[in-house]
């Protein structure tokens, strides 16, 4: 028998994240093109309420009838936020699932997908008021293992990268480019890389504030070199039964990617992706390493980015994943919308 990468044990959740509109969208040149109908569906470009216009207490119909036709597209996924969620809600509606998952060994991986804007980090890394889904999972996690210490024993580990121009940088320690090599028995690894060890979530707050002081920008920055890198932090977790002292090593990747608008940009047709000037290879290639995914093919690009050789045991084969789909609601982002939840709803067939 063969036991390669067995495409049904891969589990994927799609979810989409509608944040709040901001100033620019709430002037009355933008329209909202987001109804999300229930915690499963959203409408993308719903029709307008019929609002009949009256004259002479007759109502009149037809007054848009040159105006282009709404695209009314319904989609469905494993859950949708609308702008009033909070990352706490986030975080309880995707990634806490994945701690047992985590802790039953399996890899488990995050992504925030969208364009500059759409709120990405905003879901990963928050602010004090509202901490992220990292800080949440990271919190859960611990208390998880608090639980489980009567039979098992936990050591864990942090790292936090930047992947910017398929260069990889350490965040947590002043390092210079860092290079990815295959190891015959772990798999790719980063050499030279220290994970730091943490005994709780609040030592993981400071690590990431510490991480994204020496981001190429500052990740709520929201300029164009901010928006070109791609963050990713991962947690080591060894597990030794206290029985049997079997050792078990699992890994948490919770990825802030680079803003998908250039792939949006250079003509991702239908679903398809292709080469462009200025389009980020990581992101192509995670895309690609998708589309294989969805369609059932064996092969599958991961060589292609340094993005995907990192998270090749993450991804695919035996682990589970959660897609992060944000999305802005305004009409100001029409094309960047539509694309992100074509991306989302490819990530679902998966
Ligand atoms: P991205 O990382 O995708 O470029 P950000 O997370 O930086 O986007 O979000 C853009 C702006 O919108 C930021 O000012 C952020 O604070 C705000 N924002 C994003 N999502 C939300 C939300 N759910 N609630 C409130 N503000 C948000
Ligand atoms: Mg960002």
């Amino acid at each position: 028998t063969i036991k390669t990468e067995d495409i049904s044990e891969i589990s994927i959740k799609v979810i989409v994240r509608v944040r709040p509109p901001n100033e620019r969208e709430l002037q009355d040149n933008s329209r909202t093109i987001i109804e999300v109908v229930d915690d499963k569906m959203l409408i993308f470009d719903p029709k307008e309420q019929e609002t009949p216009f009256f004259f002479h207490n007759v109502a009149q119909k037809g007054r848009d009838m040159l105006k282009k036709q709404n695209k009314q597209l319904q989609f469905i996924f494993d859950r949708v936020f609308d702008s009033t969620s909070t990352n706490t809600n986030v975080f309880e509606g995707s990634t806490k699932r994945l701690i047992n998952s985590l802790l039953d060994g399996y890899n488990c991986s995050v992504f925030a997908y969208g364009a500059t804007g759409a709120g990405k980090t905003h879901t990963m890394l928050g602010n004090r008021e509202d901490p992220g889904i990292t800080y949440h999972t990271v919190a859960e996690l611990f208390s998880e293992i608090e639980n489980q210490s009567k039979h098992r024993e936990f050591a864990l580990g942090v790292s936090y990268l930047e992947i910017y121009n398929e260069n990889v940088q350490d965040l947590l320690h002043k390092s210079g480019q860092l290079h990815l090599r295959e190891d015959g028995r772990c798999g790719v690894v980063v050499a030279g890389l220290e994970p730091i060890a943490i005994q709780n979530a609040e030592e993981l707050l400071s690590l990431l504030a510490e991480g994204n002081k020496n981001r190429t920008q500052h990740p709520t920055d929201a300029n164009k070199e901010s928006s070109r890198s791609h963050a990713v932090f991962q947690v080591y977790i060894k597990i030794i039964n206290k029985l049997d002292s079997q050792v078990q090593r699992v890994k948490l990747s919770m990825i802030d990617l680079a803003g998908s608008e250039r792939a949006s940009a250079t003509g991702c047709k239908g679903v398809r992706f292709k080469e462009g000037a200025n389009i980020n290879k990581s992101l192509l290639a995670l895309g690609n390493c998708i589309n294989n995914l969805a369609d059932g093919i064996k092969y599958i690009p991961y060589r292609d980015s340094k993005l995907t050789r990192l998270l090749k045991d993450s991804l695919g084969g035996n682990c589970h994943t959660v897609m992060i789909a944000n999305i802005a609601p305004g009409s100001i982002t029409y094309e960047d919308t539509h694309n992100t939840l074509r991306y989302a709803n490819r990530a679902k067939k998966i």
